[in-house]
């Protein structure tokens, strides 16, 4: 089968012909039909300083997907040939007390698709089938595709109470966009997300109401003002993984207000931390997905009418991958497909 497979010391992915996997008795093999490129697959692509100490190759890479169940092991119930799936990409381990406890988003042994185990940029992936995600036929195979950032989305707009709230997001990536929707979508007051790229501005317009603001050109005291918040924003969302954006974050925070941090900073940051406390913040640091709540979570709010389609900005077939990487590494993309019909 063809696969999207890092073999190089260097930039880029390889197209080849790898083994089709072959699966066990607790697994099920998907026929790959539509799948996302991730920031984690950029910096594979890229070969940054983490890709080349943390991934072993030669690997196939990519862990957002959807696909069709082609083939069941003997041991699999409740799933079925031809049924539409996607699947929580951390596979979690057994034996550690939150494994045990059933908290396997925060189980220490997970392995990750596609970084730790052979991905989903294939025409053919096997996963283990307590994994899988049945889609419903109104998640159309591209949306079902991103349903793994749209996860990480839900988990961190989810984690206090927004209903009524004013709310500040850092960072227009794909997954601070579709926390401006979510956040709208759940009843929050006011919804400002920044973001330093005025190309993710525009497109946060395409898929949600929210103001943005740019902290190069833009006052945010003023933008404030504008907006009749007198105190502050109640919950911020960290989405950029930027040292400059958590600052200003914290800065525009009501006393007592709430942080969940998503961004990943690249580097050590330097922060002063006297200002959380002074404040009384609450900061939740999001790791992943809760598995399987938020998979739930994410699928009932897309069937009560959230719409996140917009954040698909390209589409390609995955013979134009290089296309497709160039693009997204250019800054002016949001989610990018490719296809494997
Ligand atoms: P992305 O890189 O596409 O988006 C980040 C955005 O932040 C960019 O548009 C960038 O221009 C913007 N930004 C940079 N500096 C800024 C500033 N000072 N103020 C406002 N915006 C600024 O990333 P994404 O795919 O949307 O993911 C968002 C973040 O979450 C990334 O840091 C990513 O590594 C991280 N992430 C974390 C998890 C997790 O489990 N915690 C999972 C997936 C992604
Ligand atoms: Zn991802």
């Amino acid at each position: 089968m063809k696969a999207l497979v890092k073999d190089i010391n260097g930039v880029g992915l390889t197209l080849k012909d790898v083994n089709k996997p072959q699966i066990l008795a607790n697994e099920v093999l998907i026929k790959i039909k539509s799948t996302a490129i991730c920031g984690t697959d950029l910096h594979i692509w890229n070969w940054d300083e983490w890709a080349s100490s943390t991934i072993k190759i030669p690997m196939t890479v990519g862990h957002e997907f959807m696909g069709e169940i082609e083939e069941i092991g003997e041991n699999v119930e409740n799933l079925s040939i031809g049924m539409r799936v996607s699947a929580e990409g951390h596979i979690a381990g057994s034996s550690s007390r939150n494994a045990k406890a059933g908290k396997l988003h925060l189980d220490p042994e997970t392995i990750n698709l596609g970084v730790d185990r052979e991905g989903a940029f294939a025409e053919y992936l096997m996963m283990p089938a307590s994994n899988v995600v049945v889609l419903p036929e109104s998640v159309c195979n591209e949306v079902g595709s991103i349903l793994d950032p749209f996860g990480n989305a839900v988990h961190a707009t989810l984690s206090f109470d927004l209903v009524g709230e004013d709310v500040l997001i850092t960072g227009a990536g794909p997954i601070g966009i579709m926390s401006a929707a979510i956040a709208e979508h759940v009843g929050a007051r006011n919804v400002l997300i920044s973001d330093i790229n005025d190309e993710r501005l525009k497109l946060a317009q395409k898929v949600c109401n929210a103001d943005t603001f740019n902290p190069t050109n833009e006052d945010l005291k003023e933008k404030m003002k504008s907006m009749g918040l007198r105190e502050g924003f109640d919950i911020g969302l960290e989405m950029s993984g930027s040292e400059n954006a958590l600052e200003q974050m914290v800065g525009a925070m009501i006393m007592g207000g709430k942080v969940a941090l998503l961004g990943i900073p690249p580097k050590k940051i330097n922060f002063d931390l006297s200002k959380v406390i002074f404040k009384a913040l609450t900061m939740k640091a999001i790791y992943g997905r809760e598995i399987f709540e938020t998979w739930y979570k994410g699928l009932a709010l897309l069937d009560s009418g959230l719409d996140i389609k917009n954040i698909i900005t390209h589409s390609f077939h995955y013979k134009e991958f290089q296309k497709a990487f160039e693009i997204l590494n250019s800054g002016k993309a949001g989610k990018v497909i490719l296809n494997w019909d």
